[in-house]
């Protein structure tokens, strides 16, 4: 590759992340850019982005406009190296949940990532603006990896503001999962009103998904206006990175199915399903308890799941047009 910026092995575990991986103030307002990493536990790839973002953007603080905060999710599950400890912490982000776990006082919160979101709430009161405040939008990013191998894409709504500031970070844009998944970040904070996406860079272990993600976080800044591209180092190497990853892949695509996995499935995917790779109708994809699964329609599959932990066996989409 012709370019100087760096792969790095993502870290197989995290001893000893803090709450706040980094945190940027500009000198004029802008908009605010909260990014969450590692709300699932299995996925140290997302704290080194970020380490790799405050880093790189460390002398260019004078330029900054606006607000980025880099925050670790999970922590005692990154600790541990497993996607959740007590409950999966990407899937209960109701509002009446929420609500419950600001009423609640932490030692009475019955699960560790319960404990760990009041938290996490605690710093987003601290760190967003009121509405009423700002002109300027906040936006939320929430970083992840997948346990199959194969290509990254963003998870976003179908909103003119979300595809405008995603089209020039040249990341595969997926539309409608976001339904589909519940109790999501996503979907919570853009009912709240904020710009939402969700990051899957790449396989779990692969040092291309720190790089990947990372670069798509450095343009994200440009993107969203926080700071100019001429500031930000090695703009043009990470623009270049992801043009050229991504550039076989389709640029928006929309969600057709997904496999809900239930208790006692013992969902197996079979083996050597990679992102974005094409299935037909009736392909034999999965076993369970009961059986052979099937693709039910034409598509790309998305995220395979190649992992004891997770509900969703898999996605099948199709290109957007
Ligand atoms: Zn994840």
């Amino acid at each position: 590759m012709n370019s100087r910026i760096t792969f790095t092995e993502p870290q197989t575990e995290v001893e000893d992340a803090s709450r706040t991986i980094g945190r940027i103030d500009g000198t004029e307002d802008g908009p605010t850019i909260i990014i969450f990493a590692g709300i699932h536990g299995n996925e140290p790839a997302g704290i080194d982005a970020l380490n790799n973002l405050f880093a790189n953007l460390e002398d260019q603080k004078e330029h900054f406009k606006g607000k980025l905060v880099g925050i670790c999710a999970n922590q005692q599950a990154l600790f541990e190296g497993v996607r959740f400890v007590d409950e999966d912490m990407n899937r209960i982000w109701f509002p009446s949940i929420i609500d419950k776990i600001k009423r609640t006082a932490s030692e009475d919160l019955k699960s560790s990532e319960r404990q760990e979101i009041k938290e996490l709430l605690g710093i987003l009161k601290r760190e967003i603006p009121d509405e009423s405040e700002s002109e300027y939008p906040v936006i939320f990013v929430d970083v992840h990896s997948f346990s199959s191998q194969g290509e990254m894409f963003a998870i976003t709504a179908r909103k003119q503001n979300h595809i405008d500031l995603l089209s020039s970070m040249h990341v595969p844009m997926i539309f409608g999962i976001e339904e589909a998944l519940r109790g999501t970040t996503l979907r919570y904070f853009q009912d709240v009103g904020y710009i939402t996406f969700a990051l899957e860079g790449g396989n779990h272990q692969n040092k291309l998904t720190v790089t990947n993600n990372t670069a798509a976080l450095m343009l994200l800044v440009a993107s969203a206006g926080n700071l100019p591209p001429r500031y930000i180092p090695d703009y043009k190497d990470y623009k270049r990175h992801l043009v050229q990853e991504n550039k076989q892949l389709p640029s928006s695509v929309k969600f057709i199915y997904q496999h809900i996995i239930e208790d006692g499935d013992d969902f197996k995917m079979r083996p050597g399903y990679t992102n974005f790779q094409p299935v037909k109708k009736g392909e034999w994809l999965a076993n369970d308890v009961n059986g052979q699964i099937r693709a039910q329609c034409d598509g790309f599959i998305l995220m395979p799941l190649y992992q004891k932990q997770g509900d969703d066996g898999f996605f099948i989409v199709r290109e957007q047009v």
